[in-house]
């Protein structure tokens, strides 16, 4: 039976409830609902006006309805008579066809029809900068290797160690934190999940970071790159398929020997089609997961000064080694290093598995495998197709391929480019420090 959340809130004095949802660009919004109109609001939904927000809605629009989803309701270890609840979005009794969670909602009963279940994991990188964003907020995390320092994470340890509390609280099984790349730069991993509680997770997390990082007088970002010159903010995702959702999955099915260079490093043949999904659509789905202007300042970036950008530029894959789109670090899964912080927890989920179902379904191959340093030898692959240079060129790519788009929705995929072209255009109207500086005196 369906948690009662008017119960749910008396039970563990819950007093307001934080109704989420998530727009076409990733942001959260919400409303704060007192505890004693849950009861009325989770049959009916609490109304926003959906023009308000990034989707493609115009002022006329009769209210949109987030109807929270009552399992995955979530209480604010840092305020607990707060509980945050993702919800999704109704209008006039259906489903808002290019809302995230329901887009991620449809293909994860696509792929269950099919026997299907994607678990993933993600690694959200982040940064702690000063309150203004435009620097770190240490000023003595100077060196050229950051990574993993000692001292450097110890002062910023009361952060981690909160957030990381709060993960073992919630029992996320969080299993590691490190001080990552960049000067100021934080990775926090938890285990691996079924596709929509790793979405519901991966957007708590982003909510958790900056509120615990504001507490202390910082400002979490998760922006791909937010200080230039410095490695940016990698959202990898660790992909495997089951037989079964949640606990009743027993046996991976990407798991065993298939045929040719992938059944070598232990991946079977729906593994082998599910990556060759994922390689075939690539560029087109950099649009989703890749999906601001700043994206593209990460991936295709000039070396870093840690040394590498741990980013990719090609369409390539390899086994256990990092400067390709993707790694197969060991059998029965395989790493996506395309997405960035930016990449909308539900629309990241969603094109993994619109991607990977459809290499399955035509039976993709996903080509040659690279065994090389991709960072100094990439000049010498050929045939393999470069990432998109910019955001234009990534809609561009996501609007010429028909099966991504049909299989993301094309009402989705119709109100996305709608709205990203016009960020894009948007962008192209702002004026740059850099062309002043470079141009004036032309
Ligand atoms: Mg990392």
């Amino acid at each position: 039976m369906a948690t009662d959340l008017a119960k749910f809130a008396k039970d563990n004095g819950v007093k307001y409830f934080m109704i989420s949802f998530t727009d076409l660009f990733g942001g959260q919004r919400a409303k704060l609902v007192p505890a004693r109109a849950i009861a009325d609001m989770q049959e009916d939904g609490a109304g926003f006006a959906g023009f308000a927000t990034w989707l493609d809605l115009t002022p006329a629009h009769p209210d949109m309805l987030a109807v929270p989803d009552p399992e995955a309701v979530i209480i604010l270890p840092w305020n607990k008579e707060i509980a945050w609840v993702p919800a999704n979005c109704v209008m006039e009794d259906q489903p808002v066809e290019q809302a995230p969670r329901n887009v991620l909602c449809r293909l994860i009963d696509e792929a269950a029809a099919e026997g299907m279940h994607v678990k993933t994991g993600i690694e959200a990188e982040f940064f702690l900068l000063t309150p203004e964003g435009d620097q770190i907020s240490d000023p003595y995390d100077t060196a050229a290797k950051p990574c993993y320092d000692q001292q450097a994470f110890m002062r910023r340890l009361d952060v981690i160690r909160e957030i990381s509390d709060h993960m073992l609280e919630l029992g996320w099984n969080p299993y590691q934190n490190d001080h990552e790349d960049a000067n100021g730069q934080w990775e926090m991993n938890w285990d691996f999940d079924d596709a929509l509680r790793t979405a519901d997770k991966h957007s708590f997390f982003k909510f958790m970071a900056k509120c615990v990082a504001e507490k202390h007088g910082f400002r979490a970002t998760f922006m791909p790159k937010p200080i230039e010159g410095l490695t940016g903010n990698g959202c990898h995702a660790h992909i495997s398929v089951w037989d079964a959702p949640g606990d009743k999955a027993k046996t991976n099915v990407f798991a065993g020997a298939g045929e040719g260079q992938t059944g070598e490093l232990g991946l079977s043949e729906r593994g082998k089609h599910f990556l060759g999904g994922i390689m075939k659509h690539a560029s087109a789905l950099a649009a989703i997961t890749n999906p601001t202007v700043n994206s593209y300042k990460r991936i295709n970036a000039p070396r870093t000064t840690s040394g590498a950008t741990w980013a990719p530029n090609t369409v390539t894959w390899t086994g256990n080694n990092r400067t390709h789109m993707v790694r197969v670090p060991g059998p029965g899964r395989f790493e996506l290093r395309l997405p960035d912080g930016a990449a909308n927890p539900y629309l990241l989920q969603a094109v993994i598995i619109a991607a990977g179902l459809s290499g399955i379904r035509s039976k993709a191959d996903p080509g040659k495998r690279h065994d090389i340093d991709m960072y100094a030898e990439g000049h010498k692959v050929k045939g393999a197709p470069k990432l998109p240079l910019n955001m234009l060129d990534a809609l561009r790519e996501y609007d010429k391929d028909k099966g991504l788009k049909a299989a993301m929705g094309d009402e989705f995929s119709a109100a996305y480019l709608k709205m990203k072209m016009q960020e894009w255009n948007d962008f192209c109207g702002h004026f740059s420090d850099w062309e002043k500086a470079n141009t004036l005196d032309i």
